[in-house]
């Protein structure tokens, strides 16, 4: 199979899975995740029409974007992996959004880097929905003291939600996952209201973005079902 054929199939599930409940296919960023893959993975997927990708190492994304995007505008890269510390200032200059902030010293490390770009930083805020995951809040005042630093910087821009649900083909496990994902999102929306400020939800990857977007998901994280194994 090409990436090109599997974005095909892909894309034919998504337009499916939105017709089951209701949703248009445009709701939905459906994002390449191109960690260990080569760049000129990168570019058949390009080709194919993608232009959201993710990346879970900084230093990895760096190496392979840095000249992609400048032969290619418009393509969007985003951090999807654990953010160390002292990664946080080439992650500020060099992402278009963290999607994985997952406690409150790495907001306050990102605002103090995210000053120099030009424009606030986007970001998401990640949540822990199963146990398989070691990253995201799991504390809900956490979250929300996080959620008050970041309102407070102007080089931060929150944006949503993600998380990783459970690694299990079980549906009900799956569904209760991002089920309680956007429980958290009405929460958030009802303490810290703002337009826009909680749309993004990233949610579901190879083996779960169907359900993900039955269950509201607007940005799918999808690696080998695109890529085929990384090697
Ligand atoms: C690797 C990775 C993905 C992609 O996983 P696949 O199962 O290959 O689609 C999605 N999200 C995160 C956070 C990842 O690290």
């Amino acid at each position: 199979m090409s990436i090109a054929k599997n974005i095909e199939a892909i894309e034919e599930r998504m337009v499916q899975a939105c017709l089951r409940c209701g949703r248009k296919r445009e709701e939905i960023t459906l994002m390449g995740v191109t960690k260990f893959q080569p760049v000129e993975a990168v570019d058949e997927a390009w080709k194919a029409g993608l232009r959201c990708f993710g990346e879970s190492r900084v230093q990895e994304a760096a190496a392979k974007f840095e000249n992609f995007r400048e032969e290619h505008p418009g393509t969007e890269l985003r951090l999807i992996g654990a953010l160390q510390r002292n990664k946080a200032k080439l992650a500020a200059s060099l992402f278009d959004c963290v999607d994985c902030v997952d406690r409150e010293s790495l907001a306050a490390e990102l605002a103090k880097h995210a000053a120099a770009r030009n424009g606030p930083l986007p970001l998401l805020l990640e949540f822990r929905t199963g146990e398989d995951s070691k990253s995201g809040f799991t504390d809900l005042d956490d979250l929300f003291r996080t959620v008050e630093l970041i309102l407070s910087c102007p080089s931060l821009n929150i944006r949503g939600l993600m998380t990783i649900a459970p690694n299990t083909r079980e549906d009900k496990v799956l569904r209760a996952a991002f089920r309680s994902l956007v429980k958290v999102r009405q929460e958030l929306e009802r303490r810290f209201p703002a337009e826009g400020r909680w749309n993004c939800l990233s949610m579901g990857m190879s083996g779960d973005f169907e359900t993900a977007i039955e269950e509201g998901s607007t940005l799918l994280r999808v690696g080998t079902a695109i890529f085929g194994e990384r090697i």
